[in-house]
């Protein structure tokens, strides 16, 4: 070990989004010692790109709010997948992580009585979206980060981490390099926080930056741990679908939110159609289908897309509600969006499967492995309401963080071995792509799978598709399995792109043996072959992928039984 940088901490925590943060804010402030490791740079996490708001149930705006009402709509959203504890953690204790978010500086949008102010989102019955306009995420990192250094950890930013290192079935730390140089670096640690969010780079039009490979996922995985849900992949409806330069770019739920109507080529306002109720504030799956239908029957906008119009609430209110939008239109397309539609589509945005963990305290399936955000599975089920991942990171990040300082409490350190063999495997498999005399080109192998994601494991899924795009990742694996890099380990994107893709095929290959799997349609998985909800069978279980050898197992496992007083609240109306 002493061949390489080595850092000794009680927790290492992987990923400074969000629940990274929160996670390393409460385990520094249960007196451990922390180490926080992100990719990029502090602070530039995807939770910054996060627009909309905070959903918590405050009842600052409709009084009738409270954690029974966020409960039952996150439930509902999440068609019933949701595991059923964590959704009512989140609904209780969210408008605390809110409030003590104020407490440490955050600045929201005020009501006239100087209450943070709420907005509307698809799914929630309430206005329960605390917000900053629309650079919401912005203002909470900025909050978190500064907590967070003030709070005594140790962060170690542009290190990217590609291997978990166990003693035995217990975590022993990490293993990875840093970005620049392109050295080894190894983590000692009692217990690891993985938080290093979603996935969307695996798909060819996604809201997600180039971070978002899957990294904890496959750490999770090829650990032992378990990942479940990983069929729902959530296709947010509004991306940007023109210029091509900027296709998939999110285009930020808060417009339909503040009031933005939804038209096809022929001018209907089409969600009368499929939500006539809800309308434009439907669920994200349920608009993203409609938008895809309405573009397949041949009443798509000119660029495959739908018209969304805001501009009834004239320029002021626009640019003080979206200033956001209204630079992105602007910069991006040449559009004013105060004065006429903006045009949109579906774009791959959020990763409802993650890592099995418990309710209490983000434990996963393998002793001192922790997890909490978006890596983490079973919070949202089947789809995710708008405004729930931040609230989930700040709630479960918070855990985790509680959970991982604990459990380093508890064991002795001092006996935690790690394995010269693992170590010098983790970076033997780090520099092959540098020995292969012949060999693929990892941008060529990225740039197939995410065709193959986008075609096959999309929007719509069918048997044969879903068949077909197995066999095409199985022929991505041997691709990638000889890659060839040239150039040096200093600062050198393509030989790290050669990690991120096996991260991404192991993400891949769980997506579509979790989607061919599921032979019914719910929440954001779509089935043409079977196009109704199987409550009877498929309504009970959780898909199930863990390792098995060098093979990937797939199954299924019960829901936990739900208690009857919240059975109650599931069965009341608003
Ligand atoms: C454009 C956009 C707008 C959104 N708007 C909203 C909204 O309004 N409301 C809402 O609730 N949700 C929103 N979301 C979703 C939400 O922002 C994300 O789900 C959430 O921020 C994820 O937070 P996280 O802490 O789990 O991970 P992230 O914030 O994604 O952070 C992941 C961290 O992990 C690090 N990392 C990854 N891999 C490694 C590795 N191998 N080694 C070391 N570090 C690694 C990264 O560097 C980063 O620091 C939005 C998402 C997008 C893309």
């Amino acid at each position: 070990m002493e061949k390489y940088e080595t850092h000794v901490h009680d927790v290492i925590v992987i990923g400074a989004g969000g629940a990274g943060l929160r996670a390393a804010i409460e385990a520094s402030a249960q007196g451990a010692s922390v180490g926080l490791v992100c990719k990029s740079l502090l602070g530039k996490a995807h939770t910054v790109m996060a627009e909309g708001g905070i959903a918590a149930a405050l009842a600052n705006v409709d009084v009738k709010d409270n954690w029974q009402v966020h409960f039952r709509d996150t439930m509902k959203g999440g068609k019933m997948l949701n595991n059923w504890r964590m959704a009512q953690i989140h609904a209780q204790e969210a408008p605390d992580r809110v409030k003590e978010l104020e407490m440490w500086g955050a600045l929201f949008d005020r009501t006239n009585d100087g209450r943070i102010m709420q907005r509307a989102f698809g799914g929630h019955s309430w206005k329960r979206l605390c917000h900053v306009g629309d650079r919401t995420g912005l203002e909470m990192i900025r909050t978190l980060q500064e907590k967070g250094i003030h709070s005594g950890m140790d962060v170690y930013m542009e290190c990217t981490i590609t291997h978990l290192l166990k003693d035995g079935e217990r975590i022993a730390g990490a293993f990875g390099y840093w970005r620049e140089s392109g050295r080894f670096v190894v983590f000692k640690s009692k217990s690891v926080v993985l938080a290093t969010g979603g996935i969307g780079k695996a798909y060819k039009i996604t809201s997600n930056s180039w971070e978002y490979t899957g990294d904890g996922h496959a750490l999770a995985y090829e650990a032992g741990a378990e990942l479940i849900d990983m069929e729902f992949v959530q296709f947010h409806p509004t991306g940007m679908v023109w210029p091509p330069s900027v296709k998939g770019i999110l285009v930020t739920e808060a417009v339909r939110g503040e009031g933005g109507i939804l038209t096809n080529s022929k001018g209907e306002r089409f969600m009368e159609r499929y939500d006539p109720q809800k309308m434009e504030l439907s669920t994200r799956d349920v608009v993203a289908r409609s938008i895809y239908t309405e573009v397949k029957e041949g009443r798509g906008s000119p660029h495959g897309g739908a018209f969304l119009d805001i501009s009834h609430k004239g320029p002021e209110y626009i640019k003080r509600k979206l200033p956001s939008m209204y630079h992105q239109f602007m910069e991006f397309a040449d559009i004013d969006i105060t004065k006429g539609p903006m045009e949109v589509g579906p774009t791959t945005h959020y990763m409802m499967g993650g890592v099995r963990v418990q309710a209490e305290n983000g434990a996963s399936t393998v002793p001192g492995l922790f997890a909490a955000g978006e890596v983490a599975g079973g919070m949202h089920g089947a789809n995710r309401l708008g405004g729930n991942s931040l609230s989930d990171l700040l709630v479960f990040g918070r855990r985790a963080g509680l959970g991982a300082a604990q459990y380093a409490n508890e064991i002795n350190g001092d006996s935690l071995k790690i394995n010269e063999d693992e170590l010098e495997q983790a970076a033997r498999e780090m520099l092959r792509p540098f020995e292969n005399a012949h060999g693929e080109n990892p941008y060529t192998v990225h740039s197939t799978l995410q065709d193959v994601m986008q075609n096959y494991f999309g929007v719509f899924r069918i048997d044969e598709g879903l068949k077909h795009g197995i066999n095409e990742l199985e022929k991505l694996k041997e691709r990638a399995s000889h890659l060839k890099i040239e150039g040096t380990r200093l600062y050198n994107p393509g030989w790290h792109l050669c990690r991120d893709l096996k991260s991404m095929l192991i993400i891949s290959e769980a997506i579509a043996k979790s989607a061919l799997q599921r032979q019914e349609s719910r929440g954001a998985h779509s089935r043409v072959d079977y196009p109704n909800t199987d409550d009877y069978k498929w309504g009970k279980v959780n898909s199930v992928i863990t390792k098995d050898g060098e093979s990937m197992r797939i199954g299924v496992s019960p829901l936990p039984e739900m208690p009857e007083e919240l059975k109650r609240i599931i069965a009341e109306d608003k």
